[in-house]
Formats: C-alpha cells, sequence, structure tokens
C-alpha cells in the first residue's frame, strides 16, 4: 500500500513536472499547422493557382526549420482567405491602364516611322517638282527671249506644263498625308497623356493598406501585386503564425512592408534567426 502511495505521488510530480516543461518548451514549431483555403473568383488567378502560391510559400520556412509546418487539409479549421479588396481592384485597373499604355506606346513607334516615311517622300517629292519648274520656266523665259518657241517645242512646252501640274498634285498628296499622319499622332500622344493621367490620379496618394493579415486563427490576403508579391505576403504571414514579429531588416520578408527587397520571397538571415528563436532551433 505504501509502495503504492509513492509510485501515485511521484507520479504526480512527474507530471507536473512534464507539463511544467512542456508548457514552457512548446514552440510554434512543435505541430504541423493544418489548413484550408477560401478564395474569391474575383482575383486573376484560379483556386489551384492560389492553392499552389500558399504550397510554395510553406517551403522556405519548412526548409529553415528542418520540418513540415504547414500542411493543406481540406475542412481544416485554419484558412487561409483571399479577400477581394477595393485596393485589388485599384491594382487591377493600374495594371489594365499599364498594359495599354504599353500597347499605345507601340502603336506611337509605328506610327512615327510611318510618319518619318512619309516626311522624306513628301521632301523627295518636293524638291523633284521644284526642278522641274525651274527647268522649265528657263526654257520659257529663253524662248521668250528669242521670240517665241518652234511649234514642236511648243506644244513639249504645253506637255511638260501639263507633267508639272501633275507632279504638283502628286507633292499635295504627300503634303496631305503627312498631314493626317501628324493629325493621327497628336490624337494617339493626347490618348496616350490621358492614360498616363488616369494611372497617376489611380496611385496619387499611395494609401497605406493592409495586404494581409493573421491572428493566429486565420490569415487573411486583401491585396497583392503580381504573384511574387502574393507568395511573399503568404510567406508573411506564415511568418507570424510562427510566433515571428517584424525584423528591422527591409529585405527580410518580416520586415512590415512589402519592397523591391524583400517581395522576392527569399528569407534574409533575420528571418531564419527570429524562427530560430521562435521555434527554440538553435
Ligand atoms: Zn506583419
Amino acid at each position: 500500500m505504501k509502495l503504492l502511495k509513492n509510485i501515485v505521488y511521484y507520479g504526480i510530480i512527474i507530471f507536473s513536472l512534464w507539463f511544467m516543461w512542456h508548457t514552457f518548451t512548446k514552440t510554434p514549431c512543435d505541430r504541423i499547422i493544418e489548413y484550408d483555403i477560401s478564395y474569391d473568383d474575383r482575383f486573376r488567378i484560379t483556386e489551384t493557382q492560389f492553392l499552389s502560391f500558399v504550397e510554395r510559400a510553406e517551403i522556405p520556412w519548412e526548409e529553415a526549420a528542418g520540418k513540415e509546418l504547414f500542411r493543406y487539409s481540406p475542412g481544416a479549421d485554419f484558412k487561409i482567405n483571399l479577400i477581394f479588396s477595393e485596393e485589388q481592384e485599384r491594382l487591377y485597373e493600374g495594371n489594365d491602364i499599364s498594359a495599354n499604355l504599353d500597347q499605345q506606346q507601340a502603336d506611337l513607334d509605328s506610327l512615327q516611322t510611318r510618319y518619318q516615311s512619309a516626311v522624306r517622300r513628301y521632301e523627295t517629292s518636293l524638291r523633284q517638282y521644284e526642278s522641274q519648274v525651274q527647268s522649265y520656266e528657263s526654257e520659257v523665259e529663253y524662248w521668250n527671249n528669242q521670240g517665241g518657241a518652234p511649234t514642236e517645242t511648243y506644244n513639249k512646252l504645253q506637255n511638260d506644263a501639263q507633267r508639272l501640274d501633275s507632279k504638283y498634285q502628286e507633292v499635295e498628296r504627300l503634303r496631305a498625308n503627312v498631314n493626317k499622319l501628324a493629325e493621327e499622332n497628336n490624337q494617339e500622344i493626347q490618348a496616350y497623356n490621358e492614360g498616363v493621367g488616369d494611372f497617376n490620379e489611380l496611385f496619387r496618394d499611395p494609401k497605406q493598406f493592409d495586404a494581409g493579415n493573421t491572428d493566429g486563427t486565420e490569415i487573411n490576403i486583401y491585396s497583392y501585386d503580381g504573384n511574387q508579391e502574393l507568395m511573399t505576403l503568404i510567406m508573411h504571414e506564415f511568418g507570424h503564425v510562427l510566433g515571428i514579429d517584424h525584423v528591422e531588416d527591409e529585405s527580410a520578408v518580416m520586415y512590415y512592408l512589402l519592397n523591391d527587397r524583400n517581395k522576392g520571397g527569399e528569407l534574409a538571415q533575420a528571418d531564419i534567426d527570429a524562427l530560430n528563436l521562435s521555434c527554440k532551433l538553435q
């Protein structure tokens, strides 16, 4: 009886010690976080693509930790939600304007080429016309000084005058073509500038917005510009789920702002240090 008591007694002690040890040493990396996704089809990626970005966002953390941390599991309580926002609408609109501007730029370039060659054709034709007029006039002047031209020459000069007339019409046609292309060019430049204005208007006040967040029970992604940014955002929120706070290093995924240095989706040393600390890996 005494022995049994002792066992029970020690058992309670051991359990308490284990429980305390477990409570104080348990880290966010000690269990696999199973998640499901939800999606809004106003985004310009498919649900399958969204899932593939989420799955890719797991990899750098799992490689750094040396173990599986996240797992897609349909029906899991932990949700990763892609939520369509006004900011996303603005980004898409901006992308559309920008693509349109690229097209207009290409059109303008080709119009410019056509304009320049039209100008060259017009100038060549004009020079030819002017020199033909000059030789015609000096020939007429010569014969006038002679007191008149023989019939044969007179007829030739009449023909020359007619040819000059059609040459003049050709020059005028080419001039009109130059003007038409110049007009077209101006209209396209105006349309291009309007597009630039629309784009600038759209992004006039650089808003601070919530691109994503997590409360530890779900992740919400509200907007992203490009797939790389989407993946980095998910990585960032995964980092928070792993208990990591923001770090100072701009090139770190866990920096508080997405920027050109961290949106490549690669963990910086500062991220890895923060993971090691949070998950007591070293
Ligand atoms: Zn954050």
